[in-house]
């Protein structure tokens, strides 16, 4: 999970939800403060935790 510095605030977003984010993301440049791996933490658009995707 990335903790994103938005002109609304700070919010965590998934690598999923990033993707719907990528024009945001440009146009107001928002910046990643820092990654985070930890599974308590949630999407602030989904409302999901980072999951381990293994194949
Ligand atoms: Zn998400």
């Amino acid at each position: 999970m990335k903790l994103w510095v938005t002109p609304k605030g700070d919010r965590w977003l998934c690598d999923e939800c990033q993707k719907q984010y990528e024009k945001a993301i440009e146009q107001e440049g928002w910046r990643v403060a820092f990654e985070k791996w930890e599974p308590m933490l949630r999407c602030s658009a989904c409302g999901y935790g980072d999951v381990e995707i293994s194949d």
